[in-house]
C-alpha cells in the first residue's frame, strides 16, 4: 500500500476538524504545520462555553454569521494560548481564507497557505498574500475516510449558504432545513 502524501495527510486532518464545526452555514477546518508536524488545529465555532449555531441558529449580521471564530483564527489562537511560535509555519484549510483570516495569517508569520476549496476568494486577500510573499496553493482532497460524509455535509452547507443569500428563508427555517438534512448523516 502506498503512503499518503503530506499534503493529503494534513488536508485530511483539516477536513476531519471541519466535522467538529458548530456553524450551520459553513464547516471549515484548519491545521497549522511546522516542519511536517501538526502544531495546532481549529474549526469554526463559538467561543468556548458559548451557545452553538447548530443549537440556536446563526447570529447573522450583514449576511455573515458573527457568532463563530473562524477555523484559521482558532488554530492561531491555540498557538497563542499555549505559546507555540507560528513564524514560518504553513496552514492547511478546507476553504480559501476570508480577508480577516488572511491578514491574521500574514501577521502571524504563516508562509504557505494550502486550501482545498475556492470560497469567495477575495481579490484583496489574494493581493495581500502576494505582497507578503505568502505562497497560496490549491490542494484538492483525494480519497479520505468519511469522504462521503464530508462531501454530503459540504454540499448541504453550500446549499444552505446559497439559500441564505437569497433571503427567501429566515434563520429558523434555515435551521430547520439543516436539522432535516442531518437525518441523512446519522
Ligand atoms: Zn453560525
Ligand atoms: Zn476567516
Amino acid at each position: 500500500m502506498s503512503r499518503i502524501s503530506w499534503d493529503q495527510y494534513f488536508m485530511s486532518q483539516s477536513h476531519l476538524l471541519a466535522l467538529r464545526s458548530t456553524c450551520t452555514r459553513l464547516a471549515v477546518g484548519a491545521t497549522i504545520v511546522r516542519e511536517k508536524r501538526m502544531i495546532a488545529g481549529g474549526y469554526n465555532g463559538s467561543i468556548a462555553g458559548g451557545v452553538h449555531c447548530s443549537d440556536e441558529g446563526c447570529y447573522v449580521i450583514d449576511n455573515h454569521c458573527v457568532r463563530t471564530i473562524h477555523a484559521e483564527m482558532n488554530a492561531l489562537l491555540q498557538c497563542a494560548k499555549f505559546g507555540v511560535p507560528t513564524e514560518g509555519a504553513e496552514i492547511y484549510v478546507t476553504h480559501f481564507p476570508c480577508l480577516q483570516c488572511c491578514k491574521a495569517l500574514i501577521q502571524s508569520g504563516i508562509k504557505t497557505v494550502y486550501y482545498a476549496v475556492d470560497y469567495k476568494n477575495h481579490p484583496y486577500a489574494i493581493e495581500l498574500f502576494e505582497q507578503a510573499n505568502v505562497k497560496v496553493e490549491h490542494v484538492e482532497l483525494e480519497k479520505v475516510p468519511y469522504e462521503d460524509h464530508i462531501k454530503k455535509l459540504q454540499f448541504v452547507s453550500e446549499l444552505i449558504d446559497r439559500l441564505s443569500e437569497t433571503k427567501d428563508l429566515d434563520e429558523k427555517e434555515l435551521l430547520e432545513l439543516k436539522r432535516k438534512s442531518e437525518l441523512y448523516f446519522a
